[in-house]
């Protein structure tokens, strides 16, 4: 009897086993078969199509559903035939990218290792659906809206673009169980009023104004609480839980309405870390989702995590912040010392950013992504301009310096100790020195 007991144990720890790949084996999957190689902000139509071609050459469903206003081609993926279907676009906002390069490499990874026994579990329950860039022309001109100028994300009922009626359609017509919404967010969210980037937020979106709590709802929060267990090791202390007010033209609230209850990912951004980093914790977080549902494993969940998860701040966190400088002597006054707060427009990854001066003054309580010690130095913004709404070109000069301020080649006739331009020391790199947090 008890030889029974352990082997019939045994046997539940091995099928375990088999169904239940480890978070970091899904970072090592993603690190050893991802086919995404630019950074997801640089790939336009023409490189998802390139991305499409090679999933087609590996024998994924790729075929077009639609097309958007300057007529480019929507794409969807289909993986799986099993009876519980689940729906994924990405990239209705045009300037948001990162879930696109997520699911191009997780259909890869499920064409490639169609033998591996825990793809295999997925494809026998499951039939999954992506659309990865909702919105290519947005994407094309990287801009939230579409080529009308319409959010689409506030298209939902009034169904006066393109791409939102192609969602819709594809959405009433297969009736999925699931959906999940593909976004990104601010790189400046911060995770409550903690001076931490929230990464990854998510949100388990309501059908209705009252909030009423759903089977689905609680369904996505059990999900959800997996995927947060399953990337908070990789980004410990940047998850957080994105704002559930009820958007009534909103396409998410409006599928949870419709039947499919939605998961909302938002990617934020993490100092230091690519954005490829970023799409490969999306592919952790939904591989967990997908075998999470195809093992049933998720029915047993918890729902903890994510009803703790902290709420996103704002607010908090700029990109930069330097402390404690001067402007030079003027009329013998010597002003007093103060801070700087610079912050970057979202831009492609291979453009150069553009930062500009947001707030001036003294910024205790403000948390920078780094942070310079800039006393004994005085400041000077490039085009003497040093105000909010200025570019961030900064010369920086030691305050024991002999200098005529008012020469008209100050730059050429009296060399700066260090000079900070588009985001980066040019000249001087650690003088100026950075606060380690
Ligand atoms: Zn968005």
């Amino acid at each position: 009897m008890r030889k029974a007991i352990v082997s019939s144990l045994i046997a539940i720890f091995v099928s375990l086993n088999i169904a239940a790949q480890t978070p970091q084996e899904l970072a090592d999957a993603w690190d050893s078969t991802h086919i995404t190689n630019k950074e997801p902000s640089d790939v336009r139509h023409a490189d998802l199509k390139a991305y499409l071609e090679k999933l087609r050459s590996q024998g994924v469903r790729v075929e077009e559903v639609g097309r958007s206003n300057a007529q480019r081609e929507i794409y969807q993926m289909e993986f799986g035939s099993g009876p519980i279907k689940i729906f994924l676009w990405s990239q209705m906002h045009g300037d948001e990218p990162t879930a696109t390069s997520a699911l191009i490499d997780i259909f890869s990874f499920f064409s490639t290792h169609k033998d591996t026994p825990w793809v295999k579990t997925i494809a026998e329950k499951l039939t999954i659906r992506a659309v990865p860039m909702l919105n290519p022309d947005g994407a094309e001109l990287y801009t939230r809206r579409n080529l009308q100028g319409i959010d689409i994300n506030r298209d939902a009922l009034a169904l006066a673009t393109p791409e939102a009626r192609l969602l819709k359609q594809l959405r009433d017509r297969w009736q999925p169980h699931i959906g999940f919404n593909l976004h990104n967010q601010q790189a400046l969210t911060a995770v409550d009023h903690t001076a931490k980037q929230a990464a990854i937020s998510f949100l388990v979106v309501y059908g209705d104004a009252r909030k009423t709590e759903t089977n689905g709802m609680i369904m996505n929060k059990r999900i959800v609480s997996e995927m947060i267990k399953a990337i908070e090791p990789f980004i410990p202390g940047h998850i957080a839980r994105y704002g559930d007010e009820w958007t009534p033209t909103a396409f998410g609230d409006n599928f949870s309405a419709w039947g499919t209850p939605v998961i909302l990912i938002e990617t934020g951004a993490l100092v230091g870390k690519s954005e490829l980093y970023l799409a490969k914790i999306n592919f952790i977080a939904m591989m967990t989702a997908f075998s999470s549902v195809a093992t049933a494993s998720q029915a047993s969940a918890s729902t903890q995590p994510y009803d703790t998860l902290p709420h996103n701040g704002s607010g908090t966190l700029v990109n930069y912040i330097f402390r404690g400088m001067q402007l030079p002597p003027n009329d013998g006054r010597r002003p007093a010392a103060f801070d700087v707060a610079v912050t970057a427009a979202r831009r492609r990854a291979s453009f150069l950013p553009w930062l500009r001066i947001a707030r001036v003054g003294n910024l205790n309580g403000l948390h920078g992504l780094e942070e310079y010690d800039a006393s004994g130095f005085y400041v000077v913004q490039r085009f003497r301009n040093l105000k909010v709404g200025s570019t961030a070109e900064f010369l920086f000069y030691r305050t024991d310096r002999v200098v005529d301020w008012d020469a008209e080649d100050l730059e050429t006739r009296y060399e700066p100790d260090a000079i900070f331009s588009a985001g980066k020391w040019i000249k001087g790199e650690g003088r100026i020195a950075k606060v380690l947090f």
